[in-house]
């Protein structure tokens, strides 16, 4: 599944955040015995309130939601790059996950020490960004000294390691400039050459403004807000506000009483929710359903992706003997109760293996075996 990573600078607010959306996965994860998850990764279950409205029409045993896992990447500071204490284990940890969530300190709080003694989200922003940055100037200055040296006679192999060199060094000069990898244009044969070194600043970043609590109902009037918009803006990344005392104590009260506590603070949606969102558009991700008396699941996608690679997400049996889908929008659905009833309605579609799916689907898969 996906793989997202927490980072920031200490006393922003991480582990707060971390263990608020972490909740439910950790109950989750006590489930599997056999899986043994690590303090600093949890399953945050992705909430979405259609999974629900199918649930109950079907009258499905059970509701899974989408998941995505979460890594708490503690300790990055400066000098982590140059391997200072721990540093260069949490730069490994960071070469693992699909997208990088870094969380930035925007809530004022005398008794709370901030390491660089004052609220200063650009310098944070910047600090960490800094160390990705060195880390990979670091690895394409090694990769760039073995390319030149290589002595291949295999005509494409030439070609590969041409596309590379010339990836890298358009990558290292905006490096350089102090931008990221990912907001470098490079041509596809490029891009393909360089993925296997998984550079840092190629991931997505969302920052994540932590504000306190007054704040929420109107983010833009906290100017450290407005600052690390800015930088987001500057370093082609999201940009999501969020209280993590706020969802520490969302996570504590009943799913009934969770809405009210949000309008009382004048929001419409938990940070948690917002995060998800954030993650979705930034990354193209979709949600399709399956649905049945058994159960009713969701489960994420890329966008793009055709029925057969989704039917793969669930298992690669289907992938390998898609039939076809039956296949009704979320909407459709809803409006007919069954698929039975979507069926009779001529609502239902028939789709090959060239159909790309679209968000909120409900599929039904037929397959050999
Ligand atoms: P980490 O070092 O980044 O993991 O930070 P923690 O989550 O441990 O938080 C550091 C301290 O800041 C803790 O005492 C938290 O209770 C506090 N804290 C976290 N978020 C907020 C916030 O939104 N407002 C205030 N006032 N304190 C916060």
């Amino acid at each position: 599944s996906l793989r997202a990573g927490i980072v920031g600078l200490p006393n922003v607010g991480k582990s707060t955040l971390f263990n608020a959306i972490v909740e439910n996965g950790k109950a989750q994860a006590a489930n599997f015995p056999f899986c043994t998850i690590s303090p600093n990764v949890g399953v945050v279950a992705i909430p979405d309130p259609r999974l629900q409205v199918l649930s109950k029409l079907s009258k499905s045993q059970q509701t899974v939601p989408t998941s995505i896992e979460l890594v708490d990447i503690a300790g990055l500071v400066k000098g982590a790059s140059k391997g200072e204490g721990l540093g260069n284990q949490f730069l490994s940890n960071i070469r693992e996950v699909d997208s990088i969530l870094q969380v930035v300190r925007c809530f004022e709080d005398d008794d709370i020490v901030h390491v660089n003694g004052k609220v200063d989200p650009r310098s944070d922003i910047d600090v960490i960004n800094l160390e990705l940055i060195f880390s990979d100037l670091e690895q394409i200055e090694k990769r760039l000294d073995k390319l030149k040296k290589s002595k291949t006679k295999d005509a494409q192999v030439k070609v590969k390691e041409q596309a590379e060199k010339t990836g890298l060094e358009k990558i290292q000069e905006a490096l350089m400039d102090g931008k990221p990898a990912r907001s470098v244009d490079l041509a596809d044969h490029e891009k393909e050459a360089i993925q296997h070194l998984c550079l840092l600043t190629m991931k997505p970043v969302i920052y994540v403004a932590n504000v306190t609590e007054s704040d929420l109902a109107e983010p833009d009037s906290n100017p450290h807000v407005k600052e690390v918009a800015k930088a987001a803006s500057d370093l082609e990344s999201g940009i999501v506000t969020i209280s993590a005392q706020v969802e520490a104590e969302l996570a504590e009260l009943p799913l009934e009483e969770r809405v009210e506590y949000l309008k009382s603070l004048g929001v419409a949606e938990s940070g948690l929710g917002n995060l998800v969102k954030a993650t979705y558009d930034l990354l193209g991700l979709r949600t399709y359903f399956t649905t049945g008396d058994k159960e009713t699941k969701a489960w994420t996608i890329l966008s793009g992706m055709t029925a057969p690679q989704a039917a793969g997400v669930i298992h690669s049996d289907f992938q390998k003997g898609f039939i076809r889908a039956e296949t009704v929008s979320y909407d459709d659905f809803v409006a007919a109760g069954s698929l039975g009833a979507a069926r009779e309605k001529g609502l239902l579609r028939l789709e090959g293996k060239d159909y790309v799916v679209q968000e909120g689907d409900v599929m039904l898969f037929r397959f050999n075996v």
